[in-house]
C-alpha cells in the first residue's frame, strides 16, 4: 500500500467537515488508490463532537481509511499535513463590524499559517472554506512564508458549480455541456459569474440567453443563492460546499480535464489587472499539482466593471486586515 496522505481538517465538527469527512475517506478526494490519514482539528468546545465523527468515521471501515487523530492545538494538527481543508471560521454574528468579524477570523487563520509553516509537508496544499475565504487565506499565507504563495488557495468552486447549473437550467442543457465559465473576485455579493467565454454544447453560451436574464436573473441567483438556501433550509448550505471542496483539492492534484477550465481563488500574478497578492477568483487549470490561470481572454467593459468592483471589495479587505496588523 503507498503511504497515506495526512489531510487535515479544522472546523472538523462543523456541518460542512461532517459532510467532507466520510467523502475524503472513501477516496473521493484523492484518488481510490490513495490511503488517507484523517487528522482532525477543533476548538476545545469542539473535541467531544470530533470524536463523535471519528466513532462514525471508524464504523465505514473505509478501506483507504489509514488513521484519525484530533487536535486542539494547531502546531500539532498541521504536523506533516500535506492536504489543509480550513473549515472551522469564525461567523458574523449579529451586530458585528466587519473589523471585529477580520479580527477574529486574523486570531484563527493566522496562527493556522504559521502553524502550516512550521510543521506542514513539503507539498503542502491548502484550501480555505471559511469565510471570509479569500482573505482568510491572504492571512493564513502571509503568515507562512516559507510554504511557497501558490500553495494557498480559497473556495469559489461552490460558485462556479452553482453558475454552472443554473446555465443548465436556463439552457436545457446538460451540465457536462458546459465548458469554460468563470467566477472572478471575491467570494462574496459581490463575485462575479462570467458567461461571455462560456459554451453549451459547443455553441456560444451568449447566443442562447441575453443580457437581461444574466444581470437580472443568473449573476444574482448564484451571488445569493447561499442566503437562499438558509431561507429554505433553515440552515447554510452544507454538502455542496463540502462536494466544492473535494471537486476543488481532486482537481487541483489530478488536473483539470483537457480542454475546459474551473474557478479557483489563487494568488494574483498581476493577471487581468488584479493586483499582485491578492487571493481572487480566476479562470484556471489545474496541470502538474500546480493551478495556472487561463490566459488571454478578452474582457468586455461590463465583465471589466464587475471584475473591477469585487477586486475593489478584496483590496478594502486586505488594506483592512493590515490595518489591524493581521498581516
Ligand atoms: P459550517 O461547517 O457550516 O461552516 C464553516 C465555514 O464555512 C463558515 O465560515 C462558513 O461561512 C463557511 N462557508 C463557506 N462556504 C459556505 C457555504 N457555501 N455554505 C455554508 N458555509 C460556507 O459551520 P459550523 O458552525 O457548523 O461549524 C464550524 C466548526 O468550526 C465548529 O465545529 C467550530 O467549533 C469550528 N471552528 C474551528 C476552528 C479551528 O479549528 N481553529 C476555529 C473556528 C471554528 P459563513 O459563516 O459565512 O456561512
Amino acid at each position: 500500500m503507498t503511504t497515506p496522505v495526512n489531510v487535515t481538517v479544522t472546523g472538523a465538527a462543523g456541518q460542512i467537515g461532517y459532510a467532507l469527512l466520510f467523502r475524503i475517506a472513501s477516496g473521493q478526494l484523492l484518488g481510490a488508490d490513495t490511503p488517507v490519514k484523517l487528522r482532525l482539528l477543533e476548538i476545545p468546545q469542539g473535541v467531544k463532537a470530533a470524536e463523535g465523527t471519528a466513532m462514525e468515521l471508524e464504523d465505514c471501515a473505509f478501506p483507504l481509511l489509514a488513521g484519525i487523530d484530533i487536535f486542539d492545538d494547531p502546531k500539532a494538527g498541521f504536523e506533516g499535513a500535506n492536504v489543509a481543508l480550513l473549515v472551522g471560521a469564525r461567523p458574523r454574528t449579529k451586530g458585528m463590524e466587519r473589523g471585529d468579524l477580520l479580527e477574529a477570523n486574523g486570531g484563527i487563520f493566522g496562527p493556522q499559517g504559521e502553524a502550516i509553516n512550521a510543521g506542514a509537508a513539503d507539498d503542502i496544499r491548502v484550501l480555505v472554506v471559511g469565510n471570509p475565504a479569500n482573505t482568510n487565506a491572504l492571512i493564513a499565507q502571509q503568515h507562512a512564508p516559507d510554504v511557497p504563495a501558490e500553495r494557498f488557495t480559497a473556495m469559489t468552486r461552490l460558485d462556479h458549480n452553482r453558475a454552472l447549473s443554473q446555465l443548465a437550467a436556463k439552457t436545457g442543457a446538460a451540465v457536462s455541456d458546459i465548458a469554460d465559465l468563470t467566477i472572478w473576485g471575491n467570494h462574496s455579493a459581490t463575485q462575479y459569474p462570467d458567461v461571455f467565454h462560456a459554451t453549451v454544447a459547443g455553441k456560444a453560451a451568449t447566443e442562447l440567453v441575453d443580457q437581461s436574464w444574466l444581470e437580472s436573473d443568473f449573476i444574482p441567483t448564484v451571488a445569493k443563492r447561499g442566503a437562499a438556501i438558509i431561507e429554505a433550509r433553515g440552515a447554510s448550505s452544507a454538502a455542496s460546499a463540502a462536494n466544492a471542496a473535494i471537486d476543488h483539492v481532486h482537481d487541483w492534484v489530478n488536473g483539470t480535464a483537457d480542454g475546459s477550465w474551473t474557478s479557483a481563488a489563487i494568488v494574483s500574478d498581476g493577471s487581468y489587472g488584479v493586483p499582485e497578492g491578492l487571493i481572487s477568483s480566476f479562470p484556471v487549470r489545474a496541470k502538474d499539482g500546480k493551478w495556472e490561470i487561463v490566459q488571454g481572454l478578452e474582457v468586455n467593459d461590463f465583465s471589466r466593471a464587475k471584475i473591477d468592483a469585487s477586486v475593489a471589495e478584496l483590496v478594502e479587505e486586505r488594506d483592512a486586515v493590515k490595518g489591524l496588523g493581521l498581516i
